[in-house]
């Protein structure tokens, strides 16, 4: 119920939402709570997202490259999604809601910065950035700071952060990394092993320090994706990918910390129980 005696508050947010009526209901809620006026898509403090992981990605993305970034302050609220993001359900947005001015308690997330093609511009993401080519495989030469690693030929590479290494990686039997390492992970998808071509077959995890470079062999063609986002659909940037450098960005993108669960908590609800 809201209650107008309520302490008021007068901050700039926005709100993101899965399409779920719960969703709009949480939604409606905050609004009344923290005011029609005080909704700002352009400059938000508060960005709210309210569903899953995938809501949580969509609304980062539209801030990712925002001057103030590193203020935002990322509320997630699950609605029956994983959630791995997630920090606050249902039941807890009444107290959040009374104590969200005071509380000035953060985890931060970090990001993964890539390049394409030798590009002045830094790319961003959180999850990971991911080449692929179907039907047919590609061939890259992949750079640990500046020295050969390895020759691939396959179906793909994955390069997760911490936090997203419970994401596509984990599918592609990627290890699951503590989020309070700073690390990057390099993950085959479907590496080609046979007398012609041979990959390490397991995923190699390196220091955030170090920097990757992936030379698409001239003969090959390669489309990526991070996080949610197709690089190629709607993209006015359609030119060939024929270099892509990733590095661990030092931008921390804030979260509410509230009753926060730890790392491993949440994989184990996540993962293990039903
Ligand atoms: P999606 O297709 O809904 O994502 C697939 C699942 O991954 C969802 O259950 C999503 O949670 C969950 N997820 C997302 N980020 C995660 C993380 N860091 N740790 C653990 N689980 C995570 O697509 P989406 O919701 O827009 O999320 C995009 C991300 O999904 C990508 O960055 C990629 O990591 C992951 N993904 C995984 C696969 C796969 O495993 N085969 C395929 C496509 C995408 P919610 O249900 O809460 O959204
Ligand atoms: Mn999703």
């Amino acid at each position: 119920m809201v209650n107008n005696m309520k302490k008021s508050l007068n901050v700039k947010y926005a709100i993101y939402v899965k399409e779920y009526e719960r969703s709009y209901k949480i939604k409606d809620y905050i609004i009344q709570r923290l005011g029609k006026d005080n909704i700002d898509y352009d400059n938000p403090k508060y960005v709210f997202s309210i569903g899953g992981d995938g809501t949580y990605l969509k609304a980062l993305h539209n801030y990712i490259y925002s001057d103030n970034i590193q203020d935002i302050v990322f509320i997630n609220i699950n609605t029956g999604n994983l959630g791995f993001y997630s920090n606050l359900d249902e039941e807890d947005i009444d107290n959040l809601m009374d104590n969200i001015i005071d509380h000035q308690e953060y985890v931060y997330h970090d990001l993964i910065e890539f390049r394409i093609n030798d590009e002045d511009k830094a790319r961003y993401c959180m999850n990971e950035i991911c080449l692929y080519s179907f039907p047919e495989a590609v061939k890259l030469d992949c750079y640990v700071d500046g020295n050969l690693f390895e020759s691939f030929c396959g179906s793909g590479l994955v390069v997760s952060s911490p936090t997203g290494s419970t994401g596509l990686n984990k599918s592609l039997n990627g290890a699951i990394i503590d989020e309070r390492l700073k690390t990057l992970q390099i993950t085959e998808v479907a590496g080609i092993k046979n007398k012609f071509y041979k990959t390490l077959g397991v995923s190699t995890v390196l220091d955030s320090k170090r920097v990757i470079d992936l030379i698409i062999s001239p003969e090959s063609s390669v489309k990526i994706s991070y996080d949610n986002i197709d690089f190629h659909s709607g993209s006015e940037e359609n030119f060939e990918i024929k270099k892509i450098n990733v590095r661990y960005s030092d931008i921390k993108i804030k979260n509410l910390k509230y009753k926060h669960k730890d790392f491993f908590e949440r994989v184990k609800k996540s993962f293990l129980e039903k």
